[in-house]
């Protein structure tokens, strides 16, 4: 196979791994932690109010997610690069795994990317993230502890003009009991709080709940938080005190 031209660019880690050696049950996981993309790459043809927008990372959800890997003593995987360069929670079959558009934006530095340039970011962002995940269940599986996969993500207040109106949802697929217990939770207070709102759970969509959840039997949700909600260092203590105690 022909050498990418992106060979080469991709030198920072792929993940973080933090408190890897934490007690809880709870293992979290934060696919889009991170709007980092190589500068070579020039934020992919997009202008800088687009590059620091939702579209390249969940605003808020890896600072809510350290806040709750402290206040759990929970490891917390957190990507280290951006979304838009490949989707850690896409197959890598999904048409949008390198998305040539999201939502108004087109994105000019993934379009017509040759076999090698995929291939590339799949070897240094894909596999590495999904493989050290795999350990991390493996290891706790084999220590024989319980274990539930929590995956922290943000949404935007709005999608297309049409304003969303819930303060969070809560995603699942087979772990009903575990997702509606979380919802009961959280449904204690007055905002409103999705169930499998405002995305659902599709295996050909999604990776971290049906394939490390799911498929190996274990509890797994994704929570998301809307974004206008993770603004400030308060508000993001405030979402990890009120999630903490039903995760
Ligand atoms: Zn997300």
């Amino acid at each position: 196979m022909p050498v990418s031209i992106e060979a080469g660019l991709y030198r920072e880690p792929p993940y973080r791994l933090l408190n890897a050696q934490g007690r809880s049950p709870v293992l979290l996981v934060c696919e889009h932690a991170s709007r980092y993309i190589p500068a070579e790459l020039q934020q992919l043809g997009l202008d800088d109010a687009a590059a620091q927008e939702h579209i390249a990372w969940d605003i808020g959800a890896l600072a809510l997610a350290e806040a709750l890997s402290a206040r759990l003593d929970a490891p917390l995987l957190a990507a280290g690069y951006s979304r838009l360069l490949i989707d850690l929670n896409r197959p890598l079959a999904a048409p949008d795994s390198i998305p040539e558009h999201s939502e108004i934006y087109p994105i000019p530095g993934n379009c017509k990317l040759d076999a090698a340039t995929r291939a590339q970011r799949q070897a240094a962002i894909f596999e590495p993230f999904h493989r050290r995940l795999g350990e991390l269940i493996d290891q706790r599986l084999a220590a024989g502890v319980p274990l539930r996969l929590v995956g922290v993500h943000s949404f935007t207040p709005s999608y297309r003009g049409v304003p969303r109106p819930w303060s969070a949802g809560v995603l699942f697929d087979r772990a009903a009991g575990y997702a509606e217990r979380i919802i009961a939770g959280l449904r204690q207070g007055d905002e409103a709080i999705g169930a499998n709102q405002p995305y659902q759970i599709d295996p050909a969509e999604d990776m971290t709940v049906p394939v490390h959840g799911d498929e190996r039997g274990l509890d797994a949700v994704l929570i998301e938080i809307r974004n206008d909600g993770l603004r400030t260092p308060e508000a993001v203590a405030a979402w990890a005190e009120r999630l903490a105690p039903w995760l």
